[in-house]
């Protein structure tokens, strides 16, 4: 069966996937046209990596749309979004629009109404379905890419809870779930009520084994020489094989899996030794180009590290990397450039990267719940392992694992050669999601009484797979209890409202817990400081109060990253560290002296309040860093708000110094420390810091809106908090970081420069301008257009030499 035969799609379609070279339907995909899926039927499709399913879902898609309809894809990951609407985008020329929907969980504009396929995380669309995006209801079509994350304790349970949602609002949705080979496709399937479509098949042979002693031996009984020389480890000499093995000209590439970061890091900075030494000079002139874009993207030890790697053909692959910096890399071993990537299982696994030979060197990971190192899960090495093998390139692929002895080997056989996929069983009885769910379920309106909320919980895969109603029913009262007692909800007569609280809550996509935390800290500051505006049930009167539209804007700009030339250290902002040597215990009472009219909050205490969340992932205490912010917080004590923890109670104890951990690196970032020196202070890469800002400007904004709300008397300060992590600049610097172009970098160099504000740099002198900017004109000019002068031109300008060398 090949493209053509397929009446369904738009016209030209078929011709251009043929073109493409879609000759002939893979045998999955041919199964999933004979169950419907061209034809408005859902289908879960359980085939390995690599074998074609996207194709299954743009033949959903295509046909849904040529009918008249809309569809969504959901992916797994962020990063993965916008790979994924590039290569819908071929499209366009058919008269398809493409949209993506990623950025914070705010409202994102009517735009995405016009979109014939939409590209979403399952957050996102969460996120969407609760503020009521009116064009949910027009989906016809809703792809779920890598279903089996709904196994996924952290994103599983808003993946199946989205999918029901859906489901819910269109009965007749047609549902594409993709999934790698599991062990239970047929329950997903009967869940999703779709026809299976299940397939061992590749388009590529792969070939399993495991490396011990000087050979691999292989699943079919076969072994390969790969000999390990003195001083040499298994990994150099498996890459340095398959580099030196001849395929279509070319030596094959090589993806190696490890456990963290710095390993990949270190994985990398050695294979390159290996590779260096195979590279053509051609190739060596196009890597020393990668490098210096690579650097030029973002000014840290992580980005230099890397780019010393690329240079002699490896790399390293993990989140730590801004998403430029994956991108180049990635493409650069699809290209073959880059011969060799050792990188993360978690980024890595969604990524369309395939190689000669994946080499899964660490099979086991540390476990923050269990606690040590535990084996990975048959699925997830099955997923690396099908990395392996680029269909017209390779006769076939090799995924390699490693053994130090006869046991381990017979283990790793065991385990992950001869072993069949785990099972995907749903985590929605976890109680932080359902605290979420049950709470985002009742707000938009999905449910309005206790029944109800059962009768539509039933539509999870928690409920298909368990049949155990008491068990769901127990879960949901005692979340049902929490939300009530924190004011989310409210119960009368059986039915179920949401509070005016509530249903911010539910829109801002907070969980609920973190809601709880920031109202309890604000109000505690309030209190502190002898202000009794509006504490005790303000809640009960905010029903009507619209949202102050977030728009959506994500600070991009920090992408920007920027440093300012010896700025010194933070500590000093706003009129904080007034109290030092008081050893007040935790109720430090006396921090209120009465006579301000209004709480002063500062950045650090709003920092520690988010960072506190369960919405914020905190930085690890590592070894000595106890003691370090033990001290902090003892110097510091007055900021923080709420009631902090005492040192005997170890957990909760960790978890607050943790929070200060990553309050600090915020503070440092607002106090406009160097992104190199903050990555290195707090054991981070450059994808960290913005991620880290990115979450608290969402945090604060939603703190700031609970403020508002509950009529409590803190807003600005939030908003100030909010504005300076934003922007990563001290406060003097807030209002010309306001003028669009104009990041923390330039404001402080134009600061320095004598222009302080706006309506200074609206008058300034422009060849002052123009040297605090480095002499570019074209900047030069965008930033007074910005400002709203009348004649930005620069035309002529002479570059002030005293200017821009006090700017260096
Ligand atoms: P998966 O999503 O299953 O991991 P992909 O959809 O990314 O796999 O497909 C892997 C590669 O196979 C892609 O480069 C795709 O263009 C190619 N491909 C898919 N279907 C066919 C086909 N029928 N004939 C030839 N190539 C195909």
């Amino acid at each position: 069966m090949r493209p053509s035969d397929l009446s369904t799609l738009p016209d030209g379609v078929p011709e251009a996937l043929e073109a493409e070279g879609i000759e002939e339907f893979y045998p999955p995909q041919a199964e999933a046209v004979e169950a419907g899926v061209a034809d408005g039927e859902s289908v879960v499709a359980s085939v390995p990596t690599a074998s074609g399913k996207t194709l299954i879902a743009e033949l959903a898609m295509l046909s849904a749309i040529a009918r008249g309809g809309k569809a969504l894809y959901i992916v797994p990951l962020r990063a993965l979004a916008s790979e994924k609407k590039t290569e819908f985008e071929r499209w366009e020329e058919f008269g398809i629009d493409v949209g993506v929907s990623t950025g914070n969980y705010q409202s994102d504009g009517e735009w995405l109404a016009s979109r014939d396929i939409i590209v979403a995380t399952s957050e996102k669309v969460d996120s969407l379905i609760r503020n009521g995006a009116p064009w949910v209801n027009d989906l016809t079509c809703v792809v779920a890419d890598e279903v089996h994350l709904v196994d996924d304790s952290g994103r599983g349970p808003t993946l199946e809870v989205t999918l029901a949602k859906l489901r819910k609002i269109n009965r007749d949705l047609q549902v594409v779930a993709l999934s790698a080979t599991v062990g239970n496709a047929g329950e997903v399937a009967r869940w999703l009520d779709a026809a299976l479509v299940e397939s061992d098949w590749r388009p590529i042979e792969l070939k399993t084994g495991v490396h011990y002693g000087n050979a691999v031996n292989f699943d079919d009984g076969s072994q390969r020489e790969v000999p390990v020389g003195k001083g040499q480890k298994p990994t150099a000499a498996l890459v340095a094989d398959a580099l030196d093995e001849e395929v279509s000209g070319r030596g094959g590439s090589s993806l190696v899996f490890v456990n963290s970061r710095r390993n990949a890091e270190g994985a990398a900075k050695r294979l390159a030794d290996v590779t260096a030494s195979r590279l053509a000079p051609d190739e060596r002139a196009e890597l020393e180009e990668l490098a210096k874009k690579i650097r030029d993207d973002s000014d840290t030890d992580t980005s230099d590290d890397l780019a010393e790697c690329v240079r002699e053909g490896a790399a390293f692959h993990h989140a730590g990397l801004s998403a430029t910096q994956r991108s180049l890399v990635e493409d650069a071993f699809r290209d073959r450039l880059v011969k060799c990537i050792s990188a993360t299982p978690t980024l890595a696994a969604g990524v369309n990267t395939p190689a000669r030979r994946v080499i899964v060197r660490d099979w086991k990971r540390y476990d923050g719940e269990f606690g040590g190192m535990q084996p990975l899960d048959t699925l997830e090495v099955h997923q690396m392992m099908g990395r392996a093998g680029r269909p017209g390139l390779d006769p076939y692929g090799e995924a390699l694992l490693l053994a130090k002895d006869r046991d381990t080997m017979d283990e790793l056989f065991e385990r992950y050669v001869w072993a069949d996929p785990e099972e995907v069983r749903s985590k929605l009885a976890a109680e932080p999601a359902l605290r979420t769910h049950v709470l985002a379920t009742v707000a938009s309106g999905f449910a309005t009484t206790r029944a109800g909320l059962l009768e539509f919980l039933d539509r999870t895969l928690y409920a298909s797979q368990t049949g155990d109603d008491a068990r769901l029913g127990e879960v949901t009262d005692r979340v049902l209890e929490y939300l009530a007692a924190n004011d989310f909800l409210e119960r009368e007569d059986g039915t179920l409202t949401a509070t005016g609280i509530g249903h911010t809550v539910s829109r801002l996509y907070l969980d609920p817990m973190s809601a709880a935390e920031i109202v309890d800290g604000l109000r505690e500051g309030v209190e502190r400081a002898g202000d009794a505006g509006g504490t005790a049930d303000a809640s009960a009167t905010a029903t009507q109060r619209t949202r102050p539209a977030g728009d959506g804007e994500v600070p991009e700009d920090a992408a920007e990253a920027s440093f300012v030339t010896g700025t010194d250290l933070v500590a000093d902002d706003g009129a904080d560290s007034a109290d030092d040597g008081d050893d007040g215990g935790p109720e430090d009472t006396d921090a209120a002296d009465g006579d301000a009219d209004r709480p002063t909050l500062t950045p650090l205490g709003l920092y520690h309040l988010v960072a506190r969340t369960p919405d914020m992932y905190q930085l690890y205490l590592k070894s000595g860093d106890r003691q370090t912010y033990e001290e902090q917080f003892y110097e510091r004590e007055p900021e923080f708000l709420g009631r902090a923890p005492s040192e005997f109670e170890d957990v909760a104890w960790e978890d607050w110094l943790a929070a200060l951990k990553t309050a600090r690196l915020l503070e440092d970032w607002a106090g406009e420390l160097d992104e190199d020196t903050i990555a290195e202070r707090y054991g981070v890469g450059p994808g960290d810091i913005r991620g880290k800002v990115d979450t608290a400007e969402w945090l604060l904004g939603a703190a700031e809106q609970l403020a508002n709300e509950l009529d409590l008397d803190v807003v600005l300060d939030v908003r100030e908090a909010k504005k300076r992590v934003e922007d990563g600049v001290r406060e003097e610097l807030l209002d010309l970081t306001g003028v669009r172009g104009v990041g923390r970098k330039r404001a402080r160099r134009l600061f320095e420069a004598g222009i302080e504000t706006r309506a200074e740099l609206r008058e300034a002198d422009k060849s002052v301008v123009l040297g605090a900017l480095r002499g570019r004109e074209k900047t030069a000019e965008n930033v007074l257009q910005a400002v709203g002068r009348q004649d930005p031109s620069m035309d002529g300008v002479e570059t002030d030499a005293s200017a821009s060398a006090a700017a260096t």
